[in-house]
Formats: C-alpha cells, sequence, structure tokens
C-alpha cells in the first residue's frame, strides 16, 4: 500500500526545531553537518533524531546514528509505519541501511550535488560513480524497496501562499547549514575521519 506524502511544512519543522539542535551540538565536537529524523506517518509525530558522529565512528553517518538511536529504544513502531527524513540524500552505505532496515520512503532537504557544491562533501557522489559507475542522480530513487522524495520538488508543487512561505524557510534553513558547514570545513583538518 502507498502511503500518502508527508507533508513539507512538517518535514522543514523537524529539521528547524529537532534536528538542527543535536547537529549544532555534533558540528561543536567536530562532525558533519548531516541528520535525520523518523516520524510516525499516521500523525507526523517525532519517534526520534540523530546526528552524524564520525568522530566516534566513520560508520556513524547522521543517518546511521539515528537509526541506532531507534533500535535502541524500548519500545518501537514498524519501520513500514515511519518517516525516514535525512537533511541530505542518503549516501550508498545510508541507503542500503534505510534498505535493510525495511522503510519505504527517505525524503531529504539538501541533494548530493548541494553536498558537493554547497557542504564541500563531494564523497556521495565519487562512491556513486567509482563504486557503481553511476552518474549524479544516476541510482533508481523508486524501486522495488523504497521512494525516494526531495523535499524542494515537495515544496514546488504546493499552492500560494504556502509555497512562498515553505521556500523562504528553506533559505532560513540552508543559511543556517552554511554557517554550520563553515565551521565544520574550518575544524576538520584535526580530525581523523577519512573521508572528512
Ligand atoms: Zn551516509
Amino acid at each position: 500500500m502507498t502511503s500518502p506524502v508527508a507533508p513539507a511544512h512538517r518535514l522543514l519543522e523537524v529539521i528547524d526545531d529537532d534536528v538542527l539542535p543535536l547537529t549544532e551540538r555534533g558540528v561543536a565536537h567536530g562532525n558533519k553537518v548531516f541528520g535525520a529524523a523518523l516520524l510516525r506517518k499516521a500523525d507526523l509525530l517525532l519517534v526520534t533524531v540523530g546526528t552524524n558522529d564520525e568522530t566516534d565512528n566513520p560508520l556513524w553517518h547522521g543517518e546511521i546514528a539515528t537509526l541506532n538511536r531507534f533500535y535502541a529504544l524500548p519500545d518501537r513502531p514498524p519501520t513500514t509505519e515511519l518517516i525516514f527524513l535525512s537533511t541530505h540524500e542518503p549516501c550508498t552505505l545510508c541507503m542500503s541501511a534505510i534498505t535493510w532496515a525495511g522503510f519505504d520512503n527517505y525524503y531529504y532537504l539538501f541533494s548530493h550535488e548541494d553536498s558537493r557544491d554547497a557542504f564541500a562533501i563531494p564523497h556521495d557522489l565519487r562512491i556513486l560513480k567509482e563504486l557503481f559507475g553511476l552518474e549524479p542522480g544516476g541510482y533508481r530513487r523508486t524501486n522495488a524497496f523504497w521512494t525516494a522524495y526531495a523535499i524542494r520538488d515537495l515544496i514546488d508543487v504546493e499552492d500560494e501562499p504556502l509555497r512562498s512561505e515553505l521556500r523562504a524557510r528553506t533559505e532560513r534553513i540552508a543559511a543556517r547549514y552554511a554557517a554550520l558547514s563553515q565551521q565544520y570545513q574550518n575544524t576538520k583538518g584535526g580530525n581523523d575521519i577519512p573521508l572528512s
């Protein structure tokens, strides 16, 4: 059964209110800016949230950190009932993790190209190309396991005045991420993350 597409306003709200405060602390400890959250499809309530923790383990991307928190919960809903929200389009490690965990969706704000161009993190696209021979956007965003949604695409089909409000909120969120990204880039020389 296909679930209705999650509303962009709630996804932006969760990034703004729940993911970003956690990521600000993570970046202060030398970690990348990537974060994620899980929401219940039924009522869009937050289940858990996480942020990149590569200074602890280079596999602890924002999505993996979120899954680790989720699987530490004593009482967990089935992943088929959840929305996977990622601030950035997941890398191949994380899209595989999302697959193995049984989600049928993920939503993201910033694309792989944004990660390369605006965040100076080219690794997602390099791995797609080097391991799989794929150009940017070359993976199957709709497949037997899940559908990937770009939040900006969801905003584009909203009616006015909501569309303009959501675009303005996206720009405010992007400005917060730009500052965090600069902070990370300024301090990353001191870390031992292999793909920093
Ligand atoms: Zn990842």
